[in-house]
């Protein structure tokens, strides 16, 4: 492990102190994404618990002589129980570590952020919490896609796709989801997609209905499918999108044409100028 020359501007930086707690998001991939508190929690911490979605290149600005564990969860494997993560926190911390729990996106975001951090606290572990950017709303920035947009929605609705238990996500009252905002986001939802759909078809979303789905957003691996309700089960098979991803149902989704910054760096012009059929530059409205 290299470490890493970064140092950060000049000013008063927190002192992770020994047998405290850092609970923090590493955002979704692209280590420009994380925030100045977590490279000065990188720089600082003895021991780095850290998750499956959490860019390799990010550990790299840790100490040479971090302590690294792994407490990933992803699907299949044997995983480390939550109850388990969050005691071992305990125990870390009051054998003297600086301990630094780093988690992809925002640690309060469907990461189970505020168990560990609540457990800790019952324990009597001081606890800082640093938030990071979520896929939802960076991830969906990188492929292009605002998560609200004026013409389209007032409010977004975050929702996962897993239920406590990894399982289905049939005990969702789509009908309320889906009368709640014109734009969903979607996490872990790709395990169960019929599902997501045809809940939102019965609520009676259309079948034309815009979607995305956005996987390993902001990484280099970066993928983006644009399809619709009726026929995103049809693309995620023929395009083999595989988790982890984003899914973002709105119309919203149709500001890629103008917004996929990416493809614009490439060199690629701008699919169409005014998706929304608006008619007048977006300023003059
Ligand atoms: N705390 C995280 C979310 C954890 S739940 C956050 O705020 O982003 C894990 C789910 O997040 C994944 O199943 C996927 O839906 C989403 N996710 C996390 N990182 C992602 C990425 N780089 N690209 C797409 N989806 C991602």
């Amino acid at each position: 492990m290299t470490e890493s020359t970064l140092s950060l501007p000049s000013g008063d930086w927190p002192e992770l102190t020994p047998g405290w707690v850092w609970l923090c998001g590493a955002g979704p991939g692209d280590p420009g994404l994380l925030t100045l508190h977590a490279v000065n929690a990188l720089r600082q911490a003895d021991v780095i618990v850290y998750d499956a979605l959490v860019a390799p290149q990010i550990l790299d600005w840790a100490r040479a002589d971090a302590e690294m564990i792994y407490a990933g969860k992803r699907g299949g494997k044997p995983s480390a129980k939550q109850v388990d993560i969050s005691l071992r926190l305990v125990d870390l911390a009051r054998a003297g570590k600086r301990v630094l729990r780093l988690k992809g996106g925002d640690p309060f975001v469907f990461g189970r952020g505020g168990e560990e951090a609540q457990t800790l606290i019952q324990h009597g572990v001081p606890v800082r919490i640093i938030p990071g950017i979520s896929a939802g709303i960076g991830g969906l920035a990188y492929a292009g896609i605002p998560v609200t947009h004026r013409d389209v929605n007032q409010s977004v609705t975050f929702v996962t796709g897993h239920d406590q238990r990894g399982e289905t996500p049939e005990s969702l009252d789509w009908d309320a989801l889906s009368r709640a905002s014109g734009v969903l986001v979607i996490y872990m939802g790709m395990k169960h997609a019929p599902v997501i759909r045809s809940g939102l078809l019965g609520a009676g979303r259309s079948e034309d209905e815009p979607v995305a789905i956005v996987s390993q957003a902001t990484t280099p691996n970066q993928k983006v499918l644009e399809t619709t309700l009726g026929a995103m089960l049809d693309d995620i098979a023929a395009t083999k999108m595989e988790p982890p991803a984003i899914i973002c149902v709105g119309r919203n989704v149709l500001m890629r044409q103008v917004l996929d910054w990416q493809a614009l760096e490439r060199g690629e012009t701008p699919r169409n100028l005014d998706p929304l059929g608006r008619g007048k530059p977006a300023e003059e409205r």
